[in-house]
């Protein structure tokens, strides 16, 4: 089944295999943050955020970006994933700094053009700023973003640890992308309860949250995102995974989608979570008894929100639609 995904990490897309050989090529001993199969090892989400970190060192150039993009992207198609939405950082990219930063993004286009050349899979890209690296890196982002704002970059976001500062300090950030024409999204309502998506929504004026499962919390405010059609980037294993749910069949998708919710499904980090597209569909699937009606409704919603232009996104629901 074709797969649409608003919300990927690119570094935290990264096959442990490839930083691996990076890390080697480079001279850096990383081996800490690997397990015995060879996988991610983290203990909880603030050693995740460390390790996540830490995988991205051997990562220096926009070279090094491009076989990212390219890695990446072969993974995710083989999994079926038709457009992807991915996050990328500035900061992790030349340290937040514009030219430096222009030329790894061109080095990623790149990298996305032939693999969209290569397996049909299309990719544009969300720039985000780190929350817990604060306002006035973000402000360095959000100038980054906007300098380069256009058919690719589409987007503009936050990730990060939730539970650093209030989303009102990056509103002058989010200002400055929306002015420059850029779709907005936010993390919350991972960490943080109900109340983080209600300043998200307000201070920071995105139409799409990046997680949003415990608004189930507040079931007022579920009826609320129902009603103004926000859109959710759920990503159930990953809240597995990290423990933000005890398990799938605890997890809120399946009452979030039945109350009314536009919810769509990503990875997140995946190879962090252990998971793959069809991995989610699948669990998905047997843990909610869904059938291939409500993975095509999925789709649609994500391909819908997709921060594209028109021409792409026909393209996109054609590709579904024939499927
Ligand atoms: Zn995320």
């Amino acid at each position: 089944m074709p797969k649409v995904e608003l919300h990927l990490h690119l570094e935290g897309a990264a096959p442990p295999a490839f930083i691996r050989g990076l890390a080697k090529e480079r001279g850096i001993d990383i081996s800490g943050i690997f397990d015995a199969a060879g996988n991610y090892r983290y203990d909880g989400f603030g050693e995740f955020l460390k390790v996540y970190e830490a995988a991205t060192e051997p990562l220096r150039s926009p070279q090094d970006y491009y076989r990212l993009t390219r890695a990446v992207l072969a993974e995710s198609a083989a999994h079926g994933v038709i457009y992807s939405e991915t996050f990328l950082s500035p900061d992790f990219c030349g340290g937040a700094d514009l030219a430096a930063w222009k030329e790894y993004l061109h080095a990623m286009q790149e990298a996305a053009a032939e693999a969209e050349a290569a397996d049909g899979i299309i990719l544009r890209g969300i720039v985000t700023c780190i929350r817990h690296f604060g306002p006035d890196r973000a402000r360095a982002v959000a100038r980054c973003a906007a300098e380069t704002a256009g058919d690719w970059i589409t987007g503009f976001g936050i990730a990060g640890d939730e539970l650093a500062g209030k989303p009102a300090d990056f509103a002058w950030s989010f200002d400055m992308a929306r002015e420059a024409g850029l779709r907005l999204t936010a993390h919350a309502g991972e960490w943080q309860g109900p109340d983080g998506i209600r300043d998200a929504l307000r201070d920071l004026r995105v139409e799409r949250i990046g997680h949003g499962v415990r608004a189930i919390e507040d079931l007022a405010l579920v009826d609320e995102l129902a009603e103004n059609g926000v859109v959710l980037e759920v990503c159930p294993g990953s809240n597995v995974a990290l423990g933000v749910c005890r398990d799938w069949r605890a997890h809120p998708i399946g009452r979030l989608f039945d109350r009314g919710v536009k919810v769509t499904v990503s990875t997140d980090d995946p190879p962090f979570f252990h998971t793959t597209m069809s991995h989610e569909f699948d669990r998905l699937a047997e843990t909610f008894d869904w059938d291939a009606g409500v993975f095509a409704t999925l789709n649609r919603t994500a391909a819908e929100a997709a921060f594209c232009d028109e021409e792409t996104r026909a393209r996109v629901l054609k590709q579904l639609e024939t499927a």
